[in-house]
């Protein structure tokens, strides 16, 4: 083990990234270290709270000793692990969706599916408003309805005209933060306008000065909002895919369909074609989405395709 006597008593800190055999830890200050991790620690992920030893010697890294529990975790599938964590400690999932590459309420309805497995609250964003005359804006309205009508919160943005950004931003203070959508929605457009611009070279300063590591933007960070917040930047989990929920977590996905589950269940009900199912009972009485049941039912035949592809059983 390390001499201790080379480095400072422990501290808390939280880490903004990770690569490889170390990470790049902030201090309460806002300085930024990079340290070495005590091999018996656990995967460290960004967005972790840590206790680190800063190193007393020039150039040197610090040493990160012990994580403290993380009180959610976003996971991805990885081939050989199962699942493998990306980022700890997030608040919010912010589902970016704009009508242009498409509006998909099928997969607006995954990543909700997703965010209720983590349980991290999901906040459903509407990119690229600029784009909607009245007429249009009126109908998408209605129909994200669905959602507000659930419990969900939905914002309406445009980075072209900056038209609710100042609410997004509301949303986002003193949380921690993580936006997922589709390729193209405007993501990294909001992330932009978001941020002050002199934080992407951070990761870069750090490099310069300890003379360590290397800085690939293909990496999880967290960056400062200006009024409080964090977001964190994950190439790998923009667009999460589902396939590592089991059907019970996917119906528990649908939060509203709940109160009716109780009665289908004691009787082993598919929610598709057996007789008297409360569920569809709601559908054709209004009280549930169609298109909610629908993607549902779309979502578990998905990853029936996958299994039978992969043979794997998540
Ligand atoms: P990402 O793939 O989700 O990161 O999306 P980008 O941020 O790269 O944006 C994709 C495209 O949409 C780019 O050409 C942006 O200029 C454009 N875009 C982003 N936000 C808006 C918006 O609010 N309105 C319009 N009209 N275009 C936008």
């Amino acid at each position: 083990d390390e001499n201790l006597s080379n480095f400072s008593a422990p501290q808390e800190g939280v880490v903004i990234s990770r690569f490889g055999k170390s990470a790049d830890v902030e201090d309460n200050t806002g300085i930024i270290y990079r340290c070495s991790i005590r091999r018996t620690l656990p995967s460290l992920v960004t967005g972790d709270k840590v206790l680190w030893r800063e190193s007393l010697e020039p150039n040197t890294n610090g040493i990160i000793e012990a994580v403290h529990p993380r009180h959610s975790e976003l996971v991805r599938p990885d081939f050989y692990d199962g699942v493998k964590p990306v980022a700890a400690n997030v608040d919010q999932i912010v589902i970016i969706s704009a009508v242009l590459p498409e509006l998909s309420f099928n997969i607006i309805d995954r990543y909700l599916v997703a965010c209720e497995a983590t349980n991290i609250t999901p906040i459903i964003v509407l990119n690229k408003i600029d784009l909607l005359d009245k007429y249009k804006k009126q109908e998408i309205d209605q129909q994200l309805q669905i959602y507000t009508k659930i419990g969900y919160q939905v914002l309406y943005v445009s980075c072209l005209s900056q038209q609710g950004i100042e609410p997004l931003q509301k949303v986002l203070d003193d949380k921690i933060s993580i936006l997922v959508g589709q390729s193209g929605v405007g993501k990294s457009s909001i992330i932009n306008l978001l941020l002050p611009h002199d934080q992407a070279t951070l990761t870069g300063e750090v490099s310069e000065i300890s003379g360590l590591g290397q800085h690939t933007t293909t990496s999880t960070r967290l960056y400062h909002l200006p009024n409080g917040g964090d977001i964190i930047d994950s190439p790998g989990i923009r667009e999460f895919g589902l396939w590592h929920l089991d059907p019970e977590q996917v119906i528990g996905g649908f939060v509203e369909f709940d109160d009716y589950l109780g009665g289908c269940q004691f009787r082993d009900c598919n929610h598709l074609d057996t007789p008297g199912c409360l569920l569809q009972k709601a559908v054709s009485e209004g009280a549930i989405a169609p298109s909610r049941l629908d993607n549902y039912h779309r979502i578990l035949q998905s990853m029936r395709e996958v299994k039978a592809k992969t043979n794997k059983s998540y």
